[in-house]
Formats: structure tokens, C-alpha cells, sequence
């Protein structure tokens, strides 16, 4: 064996960017949240070539201040956080400082950002890990990353990326949680010089679900709305119904203090909420945003941040299978059957009056179809709840 020795910056930075940075998508994860942590209120994504050759990420948040530039760069260097303490109740989506030195390490990365306090902007090169140049620069208020050449120094990496087009979609997807995300926030998504996705920052969630969706699952959607003083939990969002349900779990998304999460206990939580109402195999639509004290999380489980762990898993899961439950239990739910019942007594007043002026009586088929009819709805009716979801099920 060799002999043991202290590895140099740039090896530690690139092989501790294995765990955070694994494709394109991964970078505009880190960059966007970035950005969303400066405050901006407008971000644009462009991306060639799947993101391979060429990432620019611009923002118009805070800006980075020039003497802070290089900083930044810096593994676990970051504005977020100032001590361990500080990652109980860690509000921002970043604080493990990582991201910039993580990507600078992997490929060749220009900034360009300006504060809205200094009169010039600051233009900073760094390629793989080292330093080219960092001068002032006329800029706008906010950051712009442009990286080129990702995993240029790093062949094994580069060599598992997938075609540019399915590098490009992972950033679509992404792209569009990050709008679902911040509907305040206004996104856009620029592939191979065409437009992909543009949200309006308008703050109204069921605008950005209509242009990402389109209008079959925006006009399919029912309204969470619930919050436990008990348990400190606030859950609101969008639930498909049944009639909009897919073959696949891509459709369940949901955010925990703004961050997208994959989360076994929520899953579960929704799927068992959903059961009476769905077919074996199929998935719904849900869009859901979970508010929680940051105390009873702990978000420093994952490198990407993509899982974390609640202090409390059966509060969680019962606090979203309860809203989901009420939700779903909603009148809207039933309109075939709600319409056709009152649609039937319509139509039975309406015939009792043809009858009158006609004097005549109905056929005797028809009354018995309108027996058994009437028969069913009450015995659908007098049900109770769970039972009469379960064969409610059926009708829709
Ligand atoms: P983290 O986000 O975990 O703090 P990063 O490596 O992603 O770590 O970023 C390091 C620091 O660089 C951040 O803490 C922030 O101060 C600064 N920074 C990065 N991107 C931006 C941006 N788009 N606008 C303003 N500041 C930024
Ligand atoms: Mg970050």
C-alpha cells in the first residue's frame, strides 16, 4: 500500500461532488434554490445540449458582494448558516455550502452578480476548481451563472449522463416543481433556444397548474385546506379526483417548507387516503404543501436534500391522511350521482305534470325502473360514510 496522505482541495471538492452533483438537473437544482434563497422573483433556466455544454442560470436576487465572491466557492462556505444550532430552524433551502464549489469543481463555471448596493457588477471565472479571474463588470442587480463543459474533467461521470434529450427533460421536470413549488415566483425554461415554461410569478397556484397541466387536470381539482393547532401542521394544495388518476406515482408531488421531497410517510398517507376511491394500480393527481415548525424536521439527511426525517412519523402521516380524507369526502365528489338523483326527481316531477295534463299513467316498466332507482339511491345514502365512499368508488 502507499502511503497515507491528506488529499488536495480540488480532489476532495470533485469527489464530494459525486454525492451532489449527478447530472445537469442537479445543478440547476442547487442553482435555482440558490436563487430562490437570494429572493428573486424572476428566474431563467437556459440549457443546451441537455445541459452538457452549457447551463445559465440567471437571477434577480441580492447579488453576491465582490469580496465575497471567491468565498462562496469555497466548500462548506455559506450565508445560511452560522452554526450547527442554526440547522434546527433553517428557513432557507440551502445551508450546506457546497453547491458552487461542488459544481466549480466538475466544470467550467462564469459568474456575473451585482448587489443592488454597488455601483459595478463582479465577473468571476473558476474551472475546475481553480481560480481564472474575478475583475468588475457592468451588470444588472442579481447573479448570473453560465457553466459550460459539465463533467469535462470527470470521464466516468460524464460517460452515465443519458442523451440530451432525457438530460433535458430531468431539468423539465424539475423545472416545473420548482414553478409548483413558488408560484410567486416567476420561472422560465429555455431548452436549445426555445421556450419550454413560463410561469407568471402571479402567486396563483392554479395558473402555473393549468400551464404546466393543462386544462383537463386544472378543471379536475379539489381544494386541501387544513390546519391542526394540535399538531402544527398545515396542509393545503390540490387533490385530482378519481377520474384524472395515472398508471404511475409521478403525479404525487408535494413540498415540505418549499422543498420538493420524496417521503415514504406521506406517500402512504396519501395512497391510503385515496384507497376507497381508486383501482388497484392507479395513482392520483395530488399537488400538496405541507407547513411545519423546522424543529420537527431534520432536513441534513441527504447530500441533494431530496429526503428528510420527521421527529414525528404518525402525527405527519395521520395529519395528511385526515386532510385528504376530509377533502375527498366533499360533496363535489359525487356529481354523477348527486346529479342524476335530483336529475331523476326533476325528470319524475316533470313526467307527474305530463301525466296530469295528459291524464294519462305511466307505462308500468317505467315505474318499476323508477322504484328500483329510487330504491338503490337510498340505500346508497343511508350507508354509512365509509362504506358509501367505497361504492361510490364505482361510479366514478
Ligand atoms: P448554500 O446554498 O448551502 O449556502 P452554496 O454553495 O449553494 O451553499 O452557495 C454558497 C453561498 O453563495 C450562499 O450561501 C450564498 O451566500 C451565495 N450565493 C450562491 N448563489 C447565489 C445567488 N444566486 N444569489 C446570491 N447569493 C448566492
Ligand atoms: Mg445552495
Amino acid at each position: 500500500m502507499s502511503k497515507i496522505q491528506v488529499l488536495d482541495t480540488v480532489t476532495i471538492d470533485k469527489i464530494a461532488a459525486g454525492e451532489v452533483i449527478e447530472r445537469p438537473a442537479s445543478v440547476v437544482k442547487e442553482l435555482v434554490e440558490n436563487a430562490i434563497d437570494a429572493g428573486a422573483t424572476a428566474v431563467v433556466v437556459e440549457i443546451q445540449e441537455g445541459g452538457t455544454s452549457l447551463i445559465r442560470i440567471a437571477d434577480n436576487g441580492c447579488g453576491i458582494e465582490k469580496e465575497e465572491v471567491p468565498n462562496a466557492f469555497l466548500r462548506h462556505s455559506t450565508s445560511k448558516i452560522r452554526s450547527v444550532d442554526d440547522l434546527v430552524h433553517i428557513g432557507s433551502l440551502g445551508f450546506r455550502g457546497e453547491a458552487l464549489s461542488s459544481i466549480a469543481a466538475v466544470s467550467q463555471v462564469e459568474l456575473i452578480t451585482k448587489t443592488k448596493e454597488q455601483t459595478f457588477g463582479t465577473r468571476y471565472r473558476i474551472n475546475g476548481g481553480k481560480e481564472v479571474d474575478l475583475e468588475d463588470t457592468g451588470a444588472r442587480d442579481g447573479t448570473t451563472f453560465l457553466i459550460q463543459q459539465l463533467f469535462y474533467n470527470v470521464p466516468a461521470r460524464r460517460k452515465f449522463l443519458k442523451t440530451p434529450m432525457t438530460e433535458a427533460s430531468h431539468v423539465g421536470d424539475l423545472m416545473t416543481r420548482l414553478a409548483l413549488s413558488h408560484p410567486e415566483i416567476s420561472f422560465q425554461f429555455i431548452n436549445n433556444g426555445q421556450s419550454r415554461l413560463h410561469s407568471s410569478g402571479n402567486g396563483k397556484l392554479r395558473d402555473v397548474i393549468y400551464h404546466v397541466y393543462g386544462r383537463d387536470i386544472a378543471s379536475n381539482l379539489l381544494k386541501v385546506n387544513a390546519s391542526t393547532e394540535d399538531t402544527g401542521i398545515k396542509i393545503t394544495g390540490f387533490l385530482g379526483k378519481p377520474v384524472i388518476s395515472r398508471g404511475n406515482r409521478n403525479f404525487e408531488n408535494y413540498f415540505i417548507n418549499g422543498r420538493y421531497i420524496k417521503s415514504g410517510i406521506v406517500t402512504k398517507a396519501i395512497e391510503e387516503a385515496y384507497k376507497p376511491l381508486m383501482m388497484q394500480h392507479r395513482y392520483p393527481f395530488v399537488l400538496l404543501y405541507l407547513q411545519m415548525e423546522p424543529e420537527v424536521l431534520d432536513v441534513n439527511v441527504h447530500p441533494r436534500k431530496m429526503e428528510l426525517r420527521f421527529q414525528n412519523n404518525e402525527l405527519v402521516f395521520a395529519a395528511v391522511k385526515e386532510a385528504l380524507v376530509h377533502a375527498l369526502s366533499h360533496k363535489e365528489l359525487i356529481p354523477q350521482v348527486e346529479l342524476t338523483a335530483s336529475g331523476g326527481r326533476a325528470k319524475k316531477e316533470e313526467e307527474k305534470q305530463r301525466q296530469k295534463t295528459l291524464n294519462l299513467s305511466p307505462e308500468p316498466f317505467e315505474t318499476k325502473r323508477m322504484g328500483l332507482y329510487e330504491q338503490t339511491l337510498k340505500q346508497l345514502t343511508s350507508m354509512p360514510e365509509d362504506a358509501f365512499l367505497r361504492e361510490r368508488s364505482s361510479f366514478l
